[in-house]
């Protein structure tokens, strides 16, 4: 409707005071389409088999329609960025749409690429097709790997086209433009406590972190200072948790900064993640960190605790006392070196725990790498050692390195040594082969989510076809199991993907 032309109305991207939230509309998407939906968020969530794919399921998910007693919003927050304070951020391309209530549990539905808010700052608040691909296949796929994660319910094409600057070749180019309606408890984040932090809000500090110890955290009880330290304590265990998950199965974020760490210890905001083929701690997925590398594979504990380090700095003004938030950082080390100890006992099969079990596990690492070894073929293989059989047992896992030749005179002594010590300390075990073997294979999975074959699947939907996303999808329900229908995809990552665009790195641009 055209307005008069003294009106002053506005509705546009800006710094947002004393708030927590704004509310916005998603925007009405050209002609949405239905690419994939998760049947157990469904389940979830309460929708019955038969509404998937209904009219109404395709306008609520994909922004064109509202339930007329749901009031969207964005929310506010701020964050830390690859180690500075960036300021206001907020919900640049998500729109929170409603929250449900079902089987007890509740879950915040947030459609992702749905559109402006004021929080978009320089964005369009779009998301392209490879990206959401990406965060839909991945984030189910770390949930049925244990990992504490956000969740996806559907993966849209929205039918409008996005223009990006980087797709393969660094030209600005037109992409397919996608939702994701993606799920959580609560996708309130570290970087909502900051901001108001930073703006000495303590009055909505307050009134937050009240709300998310009550409705997340009410195993804590009425708010006090007491509770304030003890709701820090929780998020710390959590965020610990979480971190030890990844560096078991090999995830590498790529952008931990503080507004993309989960109030709920999950993993939050699928964009330039990893998953690492050839086992190395310096390694990184994101181009944009790749002069210092700060979120690589062996740094993530230590940023886990330096975004725990900026919450405390956030909750401070509720307990005006530093040394209990010190006592609790202190911990987070200790803890976080017996509980990577442990995870490590767990990927090699050891019940007990002995001392030496610490040398035995940095051998290990030293020698995975003497040469490029794939981390997932690499501890699935282990599994099938026997007891007492040191002799050509490097065999075993040979498949697991890219360049098996690499493997001889004073690296095959290293490799034969740790398996001579890697036996002996077996021998202190009492389960069996069989035994031990069951319970490798329930935490070292035989398949992942490697960067080439979210790749191969991007490629296929931006010319239409859905297939792979679903075999991917299918196949990932069961990432510790053997599937023989899926044996083609426990293989190293392919030559031509090493450098391929998508495969190996990727850019924050989504
Ligand atoms: P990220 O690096 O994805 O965690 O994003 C950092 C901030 O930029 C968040 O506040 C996002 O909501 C925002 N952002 C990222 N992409 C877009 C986009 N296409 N449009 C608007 N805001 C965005
Ligand atoms: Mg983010
Ligand atoms: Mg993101």
């Amino acid at each position: 409707k055209e307005l008069p032309s003294d009106t002053n109305l506005s509705n546009t991207r800006r710094k947002v005071f004393g708030a927590m939230y704004s509310y916005v509309k998603p925007r009405v998407p050209k002609s949405p389409k239905l690419i994939h939906v998760s049947p157990e968020m469904c389940e979830n969530i309460g929708i019955h088999e038969d509404e998937v794919g209904s009219e109404e399921f395709l306008n609520i998910f994909s922004g064109s329609e509202l339930y007329k007693e749901t009031q969207p919003y964005a929310m506010a927050y701020a964050g830390h960025q690859f180690g500075n304070w960036a300021g206001q951020l907020g919900d640049g391309r998500a729109i929170n749409l409603f929250e449900v209530q079902h089987n007890k549990k509740r879950w915040a539905m947030q459609l992702k690429g749905a559109g402006e808010t004021p929080y978009s700052r320089q964005g369009d608040g779009l998301a392209v097709l490879r990206s959401s691909v990406r965060e839909y296949l991945c984030s189910e796929a770390m949930h049925h790997l244990g990992v504490p994660t956000t969740r996806a319910l559907s993966l849209m094409l929205s039918g409008d086209e996005v223009l990006r600057d980087m797709l393969y070749n660094g030209n600005a180019a037109y992409e397919k433009g996608a939702i994701v309606c993606r799920v959580a408890p609560s996708f309130i984040r570290f970087g909502n406590f900051e901001l108001f932090a930073s703006r000495n809000d303590t009055e909505n500090l307050k009134k937050l972190t009240e709300y998310t110890i009550k409705h997340f955290y009410p195993e804590l009880g009425a708010p006090s200072k007491e509770v304030y330290i003890q709701f820090f304590k929780a998020v710390a265990d959590k965020t610990l948790d979480m971190i030890i998950h990844w560096q078991r199965v090999g995830f590498v974020h790529g952008v931990m900064n503080t507004d993309n760490m989960s109030i709920l210890g999950q993993t939050i905001d699928y964009g330039p993640y990893g998953w690492l083929e050839g086992f190395d701690f310096g390694w990184t997925p994101n181009t944009t960190d790749r002069e210092h590398k700060r979120y690589r594979y062996g740094n993530q504990p230590n940023i886990g605790l330096w975004n725990l380090l900026q919450l405390a700095n956030a909750l401070y003004a509720l307990v005006d006392e530093a040394e209990p938030f010190e006592t609790i950082l202190n911990q987070y080390q200790k803890d976080f070196e017996e509980a990577f100890l442990n995870m490590m006992r767990s990927k090699l099969g050891l019940d007990f725990k002995k001392e030496e079990d610490q040398k035995l596990v940095e051998d290990l690492e030293d020698c995975l790498l003497l040469s490029e070894t794939d981390m997932t073929i690499f501890y699935r293989l282990l599994s099938n050692f026997e007891k007492g059989k040191v002799e050509n047992s490097l065999e075993i896992v040979k498949q697991a390195f890219y360049n098996p030749e690499e493997i001889q005179g004073k690296k095959e002594e290293k490799w034969n040594d740790w398996i001579i010590d890697y036996d002996k300390r077996l021998k202190l075990e009492e389960a069996t082969d069989q035994q031990r073997q069951i319970k490798m294979n329930a935490v070292n999975p035989k398949y992942v989510l490697r960067n080439y074959m979210a790749q191969l699947a991007i490629d296929d939907a931006n010319e239409g076809k859905y297939g792979l996303i679903d075999d991917l999808f299918q196949m990932l329900k069961n990432p510790y199991s053997n599937q023989p229908k899926y044996e083609k995809w426990f293989a190293k990552r392919p030559e031509w993907a090493r450098h391929k665009a998508g495969c190996s790195m990727l850019s924050c641009s989504s």
